[in-house]
């Protein structure tokens, strides 16, 4: 098995019938770039730069910090596409040196780009550095928990501010910097026609978007039985966002850990999903699937599992349908 997978290095991650997608992977530190090269990523479907944040004692990484390690990652990865998310602290996610109120619901409170919007020099120091680095390589810039077309247009004002006063002082950047945002909440994904217009992409985050639509906390062992990628609710937003894009001509890639799930990929694929980013080590298994699958045949078995009632009847349809 393991040797079947080496071979697929350098393959394109094409089904039978045609259908091409790309097989991404998410990273947390410009270190994480041997891992993916080791796996035969075709680019970075999120880099969450939090940890860059996380990682400093007493104060905000610089500008001149930030370039650095985000040029490490563009020129690390040899031209491939590479989708950096803004910051997205608060929820589960503290920095030492900033402090934040305690919350009743941090998960639903100051977080992400709301923060990002309201301390505007932290979010336009963050696009700075990466409009600086973009000569370094393909830079798709996407932002966290956006819930409303205001939040996308207040961003992408913003960097509108920050591209004038980079021409003002003469520093070259990029004229082809994508620019997406997440779909992680319900409210983004059910006005997603609206929000496609406005957006080079979008990437789906199943990981907030599960907590959200179903009401689970994602950190609760207790109710985790609730916590379910398949519950239809959620496929039927996937669907429905990944229909919106496309109408718009826009593509949809998935970020949270679903996109890298054996179970998932069959119904993902068969959506029309065309970005997967995993983890490093789920890169090739992923390919020896969707080298091995009509899309054709996928996209039925999308429609058929769409028909269901529970999470529980689409899980055992995956199971029947295919050996994992
Ligand atoms: C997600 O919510 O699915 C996601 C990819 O973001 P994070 O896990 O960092 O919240
Ligand atoms: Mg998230």
């Amino acid at each position: 098995y393991k040797r079947e997978l080496q071979q697929l290095k350098g393959k394109a991650s094409i089904t039978l019938d045609e259908r091409h997608v790309e097989l991404a992977g998410n990273i947390g530190s410009p270190k994480d770039v041997e891992g993916l090269i080791n796996n035969d990523a075709e680019g970075v479907g999120l880099y969450r730069t939090e940890f860059l944040y996380m990682d400093k004692e007493d104060a905000f990484p610089t500008e001149e910090e930030q370039y650095e390690a985000y040029k490490a990652v563009l020129e690390g990865m040899d031209n491939k596409p590479i989708v950096i998310r803004t910051l997205d602290i608060g929820g589960d996610k503290e920095l030492p040196y900033f402090k934040m109120d305690e919350e009743m619901n941090p998960f639903l409170g100051y977080r992400a780009i709301r923060i990002c919007l309201d301390k505007t020099e932290i979010f336009k120091t963050q696009l700075r550095a990466l409009y600086r680095a973009s000569v370094h390589g393909r830079l798709r810039i996407m932002f966290p928990m956006i819930s409303s077309l205001g939040e996308l247009l207040s961003a992408k004002e913003i960097i509108k501010e920050v591209l004038a006063e980079l021409d003002k002082e003469g520093i070259a950047y990029s004229k082809d910097v994508e620019v997406g945002m997440m779909i992680e909440i319900p409210s983004a994904a059910v006005i997603s026609d609206i929000l496609a217009k406005h957006v080079d992409f979008f990437s789906i985050g199943t990981n907030d978007l599960i907590q959200y639509t179903c009401a689970v906390d994602r950190m609760n062992q207790k109710i985790s039985h609730l916590y379910n990628q398949f519950n239809p609710a959620v496929l039927r937003l996937i669907k429905m966002v990944i229909d919106n894009a496309h109408k718009e001509g826009k593509w949809v890639g998935m970020c949270g850990e679903s996109a890298g799930d054996k179970r998932m990929i069959p119904i993902l694929l068969g959506m029309g999903l065309d970005e997967f980013s995993m983890s490093p080590i789920s890169i090739l298994p992923a390919r020896k699937f969707i080298t091995s699958v009509k899309y054709e045949d996928m996209k039925k078995f999308a429609d058929e599992v769409l028909s269901l009632s529970t999470a529980e009847e689409i899980k055992n349809h995956v199971d029947k349908t295919f050996n994992f």
